[in-house]
């Protein structure tokens, strides 16, 4: 068996320890005869799975009583709809526009009622946080929507926007568990499991209660409603049984680990690593500016496309997979979420220490 350091963004690596324990449980899960995928979700045995899912959860986030967390489908793409159709209560949203999520969240939002761009890093290609301290945010908005970590340009928001007392909602994605979160200050915060807790099919949820209202747009879905997620402890239907399975396996996994506080020292220690590599490079440039770079997804280039395009197919070769940036920015991007070890940080700068070598 060979495993190699994959970078990929998403769906994304996820720590070794959980696949094996899920590879071992795969056809008797502890003794019941069957896999956790074939198991009905009204079982006994699958309601304490999700149980114990749900509480390691709320212990790592440490999630105050009066929010509710839900387990959902559909991607973050169902959530841009979702959050105009449960909560645009006066018709008008404010979007703050820094990469291609922002900007899909902020376009179906304009389908339901009045969407406004009050801030965009569109000027330069994204590759940085705008100033969110003083914003036109609107009088009657009913609520101030950000992507917190941009996955395809890697930036990061450092300080949440100053929302002048309005709802903060927040695509958390690709930062999710990656460090501590004052869930306090979200009135909604969701992400797509796919990044850094488990695999494509599971969204969470953090939404506080008096957010949760039967008062939703004409016409939205039964299924697209919050309160019926939140009414049905998130089984109204079937549930992604198996993905939610594996996601509580990481939340164990994190805990083991030391819990996000650790996480976070991790995940900055091995950010540095690479980010030091590529401020004294002369051959590789990052694309962020200092104070908006995301300690999940780093994105860099040569400032030459075929070198960029030689630097990933020697890297693959090499054992280090996924590092092609996002079509619609080209150039390289390493995603080193939680489950991607120091050691793997390292080796890739080694290896782009010797290719800066071999190539200038
Ligand atoms: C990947 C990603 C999305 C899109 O997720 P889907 O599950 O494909 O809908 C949205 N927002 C962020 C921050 C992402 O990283």
């Amino acid at each position: 068996m060979k495993r190699v350091y994959n970078f990929s963004a998403g769906p994304a690596i996820l720590p070794e320890d959980v696949l094996r324990e899920a590879a071992e449980e795969m056809l008797d899960y502890r003794g019941c005869g069957m896999s956790v995928m074939e198991m009905s979700h009204r079982s006994k045995m699958y309601q304490n799975i999700f149980d114990e899912a749900e509480s390691d959860f709320r212990e790592l986030l440490n999630i105050p009583d009066n929010y509710k967390v839900l387990f959902m489908q559909g991607g973050a793409h169902l959530q841009f709809s979702m959050i105009p159709m449960n909560f645009m209560k006066n018709g008008v949203a404010d979007y703050i526009v820094t990469g291609q999520w922002a900007k899909r969240a902020f376009e179906e939002a304009k389908q339901y009622g009045t969407a406004n761009a009050i801030a965009s890093s569109a000027d330069k290609t994204f590759s940085y946080i705008p100033d969110c301290s003083d914003l036109p945010v609107s009088e009657n908005a009913d609520y101030v929507y950000i992507c917190e970590n941009n996955t395809i340009y890697g930036t990061k928001f450092k300080t949440l926007p100053n929302t002048k007392g309005k709802n903060l909602i927040s695509d958390v994605s690709s930062c999710f568990l990656s460090e501590p979160m004052d869930v306090s200050r979200y009135a909604y915060v969701y992400g797509g499991v796919q990044k850094n807790i488990g695999p494509a099919g599971v969204v969470i949820g953090i939404i506080r209660e008096d957010m949760i209202t039967e008062d939703v747009l004409p016409g939205t879905p039964t299924m697209c409603r919050f309160k019926t997620h939140a009414d049905n402890g998130s089984m109204y239907n079937t549930p992604p049984c198996y993905g939610i399975y594996i996601c509580g396996k990481v939340f164990k996994w994190l805990k083991n680990m030391g819990g996000l506080e650790e996480m976070q020292k991790r995940n900055i220690e091995k950010a540095n690593v690479l980010y030091d590599f590529l401020d004294q490079s002369k051959l590789f440039i990052p694309n962020v500016a200092k104070d908006s770079r995301s300690i999940m997804n780093v994105t860099f280039v040569t400032g030459n496309k075929e070198l960029d395009a030689k630097f990933v197919a020697e890297a693959a070769a090499a054992g280090f997979d996924n590092l092609k940036g996002h079509r619609s920015v080209g150039g390289m991007r390493a995603s080193i979420y939680n489950a991607m070890p120091k050691a793997g940080v390292e080796a890739l700068v080694d290896f782009m220490d010797q290719f800066e070598k071999n190539n200038r």
